[in-house]
């Protein structure tokens, strides 16, 4: 790639505090100068006209398929959906066939997406085979490049299999990532239990089948000293039980997903199967304590759960659609709409949830927009709307309830290494 340099780039950056419109040149994937640089003869110009450039986000939670579901998505489709999305990091989820619970599988994921532009950082199983019966080996999985550990799309339901997992991954400082449900609350349910569920006649699940988990884990994750991370957190419960143990300051981060903070079971009303997710979509209170959880730095990071699943595979009746939405490229959208303009976030806040926290939970270098460092960014611009058409989407699949959704801050491109994939001429 020869030098580029970026005009008028408003850098928004949480790490260095930076914030303001300057001139950033970039030489072999790496910031030379930020300012007036002198600029180089061969040098690629690009007026960003005061876009905010960003540290890389990280998509702490999403599955790309590979291997064995490739029909949904692949490595290829799923990483180019992510760039598309303004990711350059995706922490990938281990209910894949084989799962990830083995080096080999780790080593062939890391070797099929080297190429790319947007990394991809495998979580392997807490569990062998994620079935919950005996730990998997997590000095390998480490070894072999885990940045975290999760039997992410279903929980580890053994509560001395949790503790014992606590203290292994400790050893490595990497946290488990709990799918918190448990599984005999939420009785083969697919929406929320409330009012809508009793409209509709869908099989419910409760809220309180994540509180329980969280609760138990909260308390095994303070006995031990581990480090847990709870995924798609989706209850006011959860939250506010989350809130108390940072408090008293067990080692506890969570994560949101831009669905739960944005829609409510209301959406399950009119038998949409993209609106079938787990957790389920909840009511209005516990939506206003995502965003409360959000504001108060109780939920440390916005993470999509993109979950692909093809046409014909969510073509059926609601009860028979498996779980899970599509979200790389509505994220950044949906955060910027639903949080940053209506004042719950800020802006250096929002690049946290997507950048700065991620990469801390996951223990991945921190990213710094100054002189010698690694060009590792995302652009976006904040006064340019657009609208999401799921039929140009990078991704393999489609099930997505925000098609035809206009949003704030058209993502721009992004830079990772020596790549730098526009979205825009
Ligand atoms: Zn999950």
């Amino acid at each position: 790639m020869t030098s580029v340099l970026l005009q008028n780039a408003h850098i928004v950056d949480p790490v260095t505090g930076r914030d303001g419109v300057t001139n950033i040149l970039i030489e072999d994937g790496t910031i030379s100068s930020i300012g007036d640089p002198s600029t180089p003869s061969s040098v690629q110009t690009f007026d960003l006209k005061e876009a905010i450039v960003a540290p890389g986000f990280c998509d702490m939670h999403v599955h790309l398929r590979e291997p064995g579901y490739e029909h949904k998505e692949t490595i290829a489709t799923g990483t180019a959906a992510a760039a598309a999305g303004g990711f350059t990091a995706v922490a990938c989820m281990p209910n894949t066939d084989p799962p990830i619970d083995s080096a080999e599988v780790i080593r062939s994921i890391l070797d099929r997406a080297s190429g790319f532009a947007v990394d991809v950082l495998p979580v392997a199983t807490i569990t062998r085979k994620r079935e919950g019966e005996e730990l998997a080996p997590l000095a390998e999985l480490a070894d072999a490049g885990a940045v975290a550990f999760s039997d992410d799309g279903a929980p580890v339901v053994n509560s001395q299999l949790m503790r014992i997992a606590f203290e292994y991954a400790l050893m490595f400082n990497k946290p488990l990532i709990q799918h918190a449900e448990d599984l005999a609350l939420a009785n083969n349910g697919c929406v929320h239990e409330g009012t809508v569920s009793a409209r509709t006649g869908l099989p419910p699940i409760p809220s309180v089948s994540e509180t329980v988990m969280v609760a138990r884990d909260l308390l095994l994750a303070e006995y031990t000293g581990g480090l847990y991370h709870v995924s798609h957190v989706s209850t006011a419960g959860a939250v506010e039980l989350i809130r108390e143990a940072k408090k008293r300051g067990v080692r506890v981060t969570a994560e949101a997903t831009p669905h739960h903070f944005t829609l409510t079971d209301e959406a399950t009303a009119g038998f949409d199967t993209n609106t079938k997710m787990k957790p389920p979509l909840r009511n209005r209170d516990d939506l206003e304590a995502i965003k409360e959880g959000l504001r108060d730095g109780t939920i440390d990071a916005i993470a999509t759960d993109h979950a692909p699943h093809a046409p014909h595979e969510k073509l059926v009746e609601y009860t028979y659609a498996p779980f899970g939405i599509i979200g790389l490229e509505t994220a950044v959208g949906l955060t910027l709409r639903e949080l940053v303009l209506p004042g719950v976030l800020t802006l250096v806040e929002a690049v946290e949830k997507l950048s700065t926290n991620p990469r801390r939970i996951l223990g991945l270098r921190e990213i710094r927009l100054e002189p010698g460092e690694p060009a590792n960014l995302t652009l976006f611009d904040m006064n340019r709307q657009w609208t999401f058409d799921v039929a140009t989407s990078r991704s393999k699949s489609r099930n997505t309830p925000f098609h035809g959704e206009s949003f704030p801050g058209k993502i721009i491109g992004i830079f990772n290494r020596t790549h730098f994939i526009r979205q825009i001429t």
